[in-house]
């Protein structure tokens, strides 16, 4: 059984790994047994044959793999009784059909089978998780080009409206107030996930939590001293993998509504720091607060308290966590405050 990983080890892994295997083969073998002249030629000549294929191995296909991995051990068996009988006057007796030419390419045989099935799987994975989350991002678009529909069919219906002769003054202006009410909905759905986007496609890239942090905390620091609410960020550098794109919109969302749930002012806390492999930020607000049935709604597409709200803010910021492998805690309770905790896995390169 020895020969199985010197052998797999040598057909995935080519020559250089190969000849270190084939190094500890044979010292391991000699301390145990002593030294022996045949067993050098023997794995010698199976390591020089063995590396030669592996190239051509790597680019088969499954099946072709099991079989030419099976059929070349089998080879080899063959062609080290030969070398054995040549030099030695080897005598081939049963246990030696067994152990060294039968068993060898069947254990080889369900190695790479193993191997194959195995590796087969953490493909699918991969390419599974990639699947789902072009899904969850194409999923927002369709559910956000939707509702920017419905307010667009509004506006053109009083458009066409408005070019009805003899129209009085009171329904024109009317029907221009709509229009604009129904545009400003649309712009508000617009903010919620939009705001951020390029017709480029997402960049992967390394986002510094502080720093892109801190600018999402300069674009909302107008609305907070317009609403008396006063920032304080405590924030420390960190790395985390993802599109910046969707960080600046996500953390957007989630900081507009802490400082709408604090129509008469307050106070407003980022933090962020490391805890072991994770990069934590904390969002306080000591606002409104929500209730147990709220805060399980929390990110449900079109769930809204507010009169002019979309219920869009919460879903695309949940989604964007998700896709950068996040997750989102919410700790609220009435008329105190919220504080959300993101947690993001951290990149220490
Ligand atoms: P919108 O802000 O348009 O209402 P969101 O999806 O952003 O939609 O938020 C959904 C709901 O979640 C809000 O209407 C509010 O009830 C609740 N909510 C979100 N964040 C907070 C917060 N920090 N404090 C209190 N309630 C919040
Ligand atoms: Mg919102």
């Amino acid at each position: 059984m020895r020969q199985i990983p010197f052998l797999i080890g040598t057909l995935y892994g080519g020559g250089a790994v190969g000849f270190s295997l084939l190094v500890i083969l044979l010292f391991v073998r000699f301390v145990l047994y002593g030294y022996n002249f045949i067993t050098v030629v023997v794995y010698a000549t199976m390591f020089i044959i063995t590396a030669f294929y592996s190239p051509m191995f790597d680019k088969l296909n499954q099946k072709k793999k099991l079989v030419m991995s099976m059929l070349l051990t089998f080879f080899l068996a063959i062609l080290s009784a030969f070398i054995a009988i040549i030099i030695a006057d080897f005598k081939v007796t049963e246990s030696y059909l067994v152990d060294f030419i039968l068993v060898p390419p069947i254990g080889i045989l369900f190695v790479v089978y193993i191997i194959e099935t195995l590796k087969d799987a953490i493909i699918m994975r991969s390419k599974l998780i990639k699947v789902e989350k072009m899904e969850i991002v194409s999923q927002l678009a369709a559910s956000i080009s939707h509702e920017i529909r419905n307010p667009l069919t509004v506006v053109k219906g009083f458009m066409q409206l408005l070019k009805t002769p003899d129209l009085s003054n009171e329904l024109r202006d009317k029907y221009i107030h709509i229009a604009l009410e129904e545009l400003d909905r649309a712009r508000l759905i617009i903010d919620d996930y939009l705001t951020f986007a390029k017709p480029a496609p997402q960049k992967i890239e390394k986002i510094l939590v502080d720093q892109e942090l801190r600018k999402v905390i300069d674009m909302v620091r107008p609305m907070a001293n317009m609403n008396s609410v006063r920032i304080s960020e405590n924030v420390v550098t960190g790395c985390i993998i993802g599109s910046t794109q969707h960080f600046h919109q996500c953390f957007l969302n989630l900081l507009k509504n802490s400082i709408e749930a604090m129509p008469n002012g307050g106070e407003l806390n980022i933090t962020s720091f490391i805890d072991k492999d994770k990069v934590v930020i904390k969002i306080q607000d000591n606002g409104i607060g929500m209730t147990r049935e709220q805060i399980s709604r929390f990110g449900e597409p079109y769930f809204s308290t507010k009169e002019t709200g979309t219920g869009l803010g919460t879903m695309v910021a949940l989604k964007m966590i998700q896709t950068m492998n996040g997750t989102l805690d919410i700790d609220s309770a009435v008329n105190k405050g919220t504080t959300l905790t993101i947690t993001f896995p951290w990149s220490n390169e």
